[in-house]
């Protein structure tokens, strides 16, 4: 295969999807959870889940990057650009995160003292390296999210900072980890004891791997007894991944599979994880929309990097802030209710008005069946 539409092949799709109905055994279940947001747009976008038979059931996991941010991280974000009067700079799908009070950076952006401050949206972080550049009088704040994906750039954009000797660029570091959120998954009570998100095995992330290699993901399968397929984003990729976690389980098998050939490697990028060491630590302890808190689960500056810290150069203090009381994110991020549990979704929580965060961006779980129209899902299971 070379081009992107034999990747999105319908005929290839119901030779898959009939191999999966073949190969699944009449006296059990098997529930996936495809742990990355870009899984969750692509099974929603292409209608996955009407091609699988009955018993096998996919379940959302909390791999939205936009979508674990908690609101203590945004408030953080917003206090910078209103308080401390800096240049806030994130992307897109950040901008409308949820916050305190009602304000989100977008809603923030409407009142930020200009003369002071600002909120922009940029496409990467080169483009608040240069505004750093072009403002030398204002503090530029790069507000990092991510998983180890984004993690990279931001690596190179400090580096960049540290050789240019500048002196008004920072970083609010918010990038998250993936392997410590897959392991609090598995030793959630959820999964290990109220058996109420039954686990079968994992669709592995496609962009996150390219980074990390499939390495990581062997102490699930080794320790756990959980098999992980590494799948690409197309949705035979996707297809393809169920097949062979089909086939693991019904093998009693529990290894890492790689269907992700063309991108992923066992190693990984050992230059962007070089990087990625050189410039951050692991952290003790992160907060996590609907996991809570999660051990060495994300990154901080270096000691080293100080200087391009905004949590140490504006001294900030995290806070955690609770999650509308309506909203079922949390849930949702755990595996534990499915986008339709909510009562406003659809109603008072839409993309262009969204309540939580699993609304906001395209790789959200809400968003994602909202767009495509989805909702028959796997509410009959
Ligand atoms: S529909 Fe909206 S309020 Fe409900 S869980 Fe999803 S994001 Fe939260």
């Amino acid at each position: 295969m070379k081009y992107i539409d034999e990747f999105r092949d319908g005929e290839v799709a119901k030779g898959i999807a009939q191999a999966i109905a073949a190969e699944v055994r009449p006296d059990r279940r098997y529930n996936f959870m495809e742990f990355c947001g870009g899984h969750t747009h692509a099974i929603s976008r292409y209608g996955v889940p009407d091609l699988l038979p009955e018993s096998v059931r996919m379940i959302h996991g909390p791999g939205c990057p936009v979508c674990v941010l908690p609101i203590g991280r945004i408030d953080l974000a917003i206090q910078l650009a209103l308080d401390n009067g800096v240049i806030l700079c994130t992307y897109a799908d950040t901008m409308r995160v949820p916050a305190s009070g009602g304000l989100s950076l977008m809603r923030a952006k409407a009142v930020v003292d200009k003369a002071r401050g600002d909120i922009r949206m940029i496409y990467s972080v080169t483009d608040a390296l240069k505004i750093a550049r072009d403002n030398p009088e204002k503090e530029v704040v790069f507000f990092a999210i991510g998983f180890e994906t984004t993690t990279p750039p931001t690596a190179v954009a400090i580096k960049q900072a540290d050789a240019e000797g500048l002196t008004n660029f920072s970083v609010l570091c918010c990038h998250v980890l993936t392997p410590a959120a897959i392991t609090h998954i598995l030793e959630s009570p959820e999964v290990r004891e109220l058996g109420t998100v039954p686990l079968d095995g994992f669709i592995g992330p496609a962009h996150v791997s390219t980074v990390i290699g499939s390495r990581p993901y062997e102490p699930f399968a080794e320790g756990f007894r959980k098999p992980v397929v590494i799948s690409g984003f197309e949705p035979l990729d996707v297809m393809q991944s169920i097949l062979m976690l089909v086939r693991q389980i019904n093998e009693g098998r529990a290894e890492v599979e790689n269907e992700f050939t063309r991108a992923v490697s066992r190693d990984g990028n050992l230059k962007a994880q070089r990087l990625m060491d050189e410039v951050f630590e692991v952290r003790p302890s992160f907060e996590w929309r609907g996991l809570g808190e999660v051990p060495f689960s994300a990154l901080a500056i270096r000691a080293r990097y100080a200087r391009f810290d905004a949590e140490r150069r504006y001294r900030l203090e995290y806070r955690p802030v609770a999650d509308n009381k309506a909203c079922e994110c949390g849930a949702i991020l755990r595996g534990v209710k499915k986008p339709t549990d909510c009562k406003i979704f659809g109603t008072v929580c839409t993309p262009e008005n969204p309540m939580g965060s699993c609304m906001v961006s395209s790789e959200g779980a809400c968003a994602a069946h909202y767009t495509y129209g989805r909702y028959r899902d796997a509410e009959t299971v």
